[in-house]
């Protein structure tokens, strides 16, 4: 006899998802570049429209989010009851996995997918299965080949964090079209407003002809409103239903659902963070990429920076260099990369400041090199 409650099998066994971190301790100034935010901080309208709500905090948030599925409908021409909104969109990853995975089934992502998945899966009892990658990128042959009976979800983030690759939508069509048609697809379009590629689409063409795929969004990455947590989902009719089945009621509050509706108002918000992240991410990559360092090639708002393995030069050095100087990167070897470092793309000054820190780092008369 247990001498005291135990969770269901396989709880235990989950390692928690640990953030990027957010101190350099002993440094004046501090730029977080570990968790890709946006340093254009949110659309005055959205806070705007927070300090508004926060008159009314007394009253339940409206459960169906209502205004902000029509704010959403409307922008990307859709209908509204087919979202789902959620509590960023991790929790309607969580969703989906709960309601379409149980115990004994399989849900799929590749090597260096997102780690909420791996995370949601095993939450819902069943079995992550890996799918390899090819230059850091999402390979349609290699998930296909891992598609099982027991298949329920493949998530598929596009772009993918932390690699900031992503696939051309003719090959996420051709993995939509060989998969049977039980299995659902989740595109998780977190970054697909940074994204400047003729051959790339999020996914919505997908969502609305066909009956096994879900596109995911989130307002924490270029709306900069990561600390209210809102994201959301568009499906068929149901999957919408399975969800809205067991989210809980008031899953959305009602500053995250007035922020959403003013944020997305905003576009001229929205079109300063693509101009800056258009100037800055070739920038990073070209003057990081000269120092000797390899750069994944990325659409995101984000760069995978990959260290050399002699010591003084290593991913883990540099990331106590960097703090050191106030520069926070996301430590990525949970995602299988421990020579890398994920960096998101900063303002101006952190980005300069970055650069110069790691020209320093790299010198070759640096001590301990
Ligand atoms: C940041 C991110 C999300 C968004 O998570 P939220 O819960 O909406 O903050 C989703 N997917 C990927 C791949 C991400 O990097």
């Amino acid at each position: 006899m247990a001498s005291r409650p135990e969770p269901r099998p396989g709880v235990l066994a989950i390692d928690a998802y640990v953030p990027g971190k957010s101190a350099a301790p002993g440094v004046p100034k501090v730029h977080k570049l570990s968790s890709n935010e946006t340093p254009l901080g949110p659309s005055p309208k959205a806070v705007e429209a927070v300090q508004k709500a926060a008159r009314e905090l007394e009253l339940y948030p409206d459960g169906a989010a209502t205004a902000l599925r029509e704010a959403i409908a409307g922008k990307y021409g859709l209908d509204p009851a087919r979202i789902v909104c959620g509590a960023g969109s991790d929790e309607v990853l969580n969703l989906l996995a709960h309601a379409f995975i149980g115990p004994g089934d399989e849900g799929l992502f590749t090597t260096h997918g997102f780690l909420v998945y791996k995370i949601a899966i095993l939450a819902a009892g069943g079995l992550p299965v890996v799918a390899e990658e090819k230059d850091f990128t999402a390979d349609v042959d290699a998930i296909l080949a891992k598609v099982t009976a027991r298949t329920k979800i493949v998530f598929l983030a596009n772009p993918n964090n932390p690699t900031g690759t992503y696939l051309p939508f003719d090959e996420v069509k051709r993995l939509h079209a060989a998969l049977p048609p039980t299995v659902l697809l989740v595109l998780d379009a977190a970054y697909a407003e940074y994204v400047r590629r003729n051959d790339y689409a999020s996914g919505l063409e997908l969502v609305a002809e066909s009956d096994n795929v879900v596109m995911t969004r989130t307002f924490s990455k270029i709306y900069g409103l990561a600390g209210l947590r809102l994201g959301w989902m568009v499906g068929p009719a149901h999957a919408i239903d399975a969800v809205n089945r067991i989210r809980s009621p008031f899953n959305v509050n009602a500053p995250a659902i007035a922020a959403g509706v003013a944020a997305i108002a905003d576009e001229a918000h929205v079109a300063a963070a693509v101009a800056h992240n258009e100037e800055w991410l070739p920038w990073l990559t070209r003057e990081i990429g000269a120092l000797g360092l390899a750069v994944t090639p990325s659409v995101g708002n984000f760069i995978l920076i990959h260290f050399p393995a002699n010591a003084g030069r290593t991913a883990k050095d540099a990331d106590a260099f960097l703090t050191s100087r106030g520069l926070v990167l996301r430590a990525v070897g949970a995602y299988g990369l421990p020579n890398c470092l994920r960096m998101t793309v900063g303002g101006a000054e952190a980005n300069r400041l970055l650069v110069k820190a790691l020209t320093e780092f790299m010198k070759p008369e640096r001590a301990n090199a």
